[in-house]
């Protein structure tokens, strides 16, 4: 018998992100979990000078033919920056996007800091999509993260986004303060039932200078380990990846500014690729039991041959296992799996 299927990843075409920091611009305060100066590796900007530098870079890459990219504006509360600067800023990028360079541009923001009307009026100055940091649906871990708004605030903002006429991108935060078992699997249900165009997940982190770093010195918080975050996120990857939805991030990215800053907490430089790595063993996995018998062969995509066996090849002893040691597995250039 011979079996071929796909990756359970849906399709999620790839572009380039041009990322523009704005550290706590626009943020009514600092969330206990937050450090974006040590993750952006910037402590607080000018706008104008972020705003000048982008322009400056975006013009340089014209004339050097690059791109295109997808902008992005990560790092604080967009919709809220103050004295028109979301509108300045999708302006100053309007010229850039009439010319190919920028083919989409979203930001991130907070769910309780999102109107119909402005919205509808970024939307038409050029904003494609709104990545809403909702961090949970559950009332006492929103509370115990002095998030300052509720889980029907996080229904009403995603509905808003989505009347506004804007893709809608959700990001979860798992292991936060006041988390308790099963918050995270439902928020991951909650969020499914929004039908957002991507999702993040970014495990809570003890950072230093970040306000859960004293909580967490005191005994009062406690961050998941990383097998717990393995196991859990494998889980969620697996229930968007089913519904549809592309999840684009696992984990902050390696900046050399941040490491040094992580307290505790379940990170790891190659966090997503073992996520993904044990979401395509589990389908392998089905795939081999469908068979019915001991697995003899597997031909797999060769795109996918750093991402098989999970890091350091963690996963090859539980194929090994299976029946499916090193020489049972091959790559070839095709799209799909092959087992026999
Ligand atoms: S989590 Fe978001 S809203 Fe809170 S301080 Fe950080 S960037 Fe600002």
């Amino acid at each position: 018998m011979l079996l071929t299927f796909s990756h359970p990843e849906p399709l999620c075409p790839a572009t380039r992100v041009w990322p523009v920091f704005i550290p706590f611009a626009g943020c009514p305060g600092r969330c206990v979990f937050c450090a974006q100066d040590k993750q952006t590796g910037r402590d607080g900007v000018l706008l104008d000078a972020v705003l000048e530098e982008l322009v400056r870079e975006l013009a340089a890459a014209q004339t050097a033919g690059r791109g295109p990219y997808e902008l992005a504006f990560f790092g604080g509360t967009f919709t809220a920056l103050p004295h028109e600067y979301p509108e300045r800023f999708l302006s100053a990028v309007d010229k850039f996007r009439k010319l190919g360079l920028i083919i989409k541009t979203r930001c991130s923001t907070r769910p309780d800091r999102v109107t119909i009307e402005q919205l509808g009026h970024l939307g038409s100055l050029g904003l494609d999509m709104v990545e809403l940091g909702v961090q949970s649906f559950d009332d006492p871990a929103l509370q115990a993260s002095g998030r300052g708004y509720s889980g029907d605030a996080v229904r009403q903002a995603c509905a808003t986004v989505r009347a506004a006429g804007l893709e809608l991108g959700i990001q979860l935060m798992p292991g936060l303060p006041g988390d308790r078992p099963g918050v995270f699997r439902s928020d991951v249900e909650e969020a499914i039932r929004q039908k957002p165009d991507n999702v993040r997940l970014y495990p809570c982190l003890v950072i230093r200078g970040a306000e859960l770093e004293n909580v967490w010195r005191d005994g009062g918080y406690a961050p998941w380990s990383l097998d717990r975050t393995l196991e859990e996120l494998a889980w969620a990857v697996e229930e968007f990846w089913r519904a549809s939805i592309p999840v684009i991030r696992m984990g902050v990215a390696a900046e050399e500014a941040l490491e040094g800053n992580i307290l505790a907490g379940p990170w790891h430089a190659a966090l997503g690729q073992r996520v993904r790595a044990r979401v395509l063993l589990a389908h392998i996995q089905k795939k081999a039991a469908e068979l019915g018998l001991a697995p003899r062969e597997l031909l797999v995509p060769r795109k996918y041959s750093g991402e098989l066996f999970g890091h350091a090849r963690e996963l090859a002893p539980v194929y090994a296992a299976m029946g499916l040691s090193s020489g049972k597995i091959r790559f070839h250039d095709a799209d799909r799996f092959l087992l026999s």
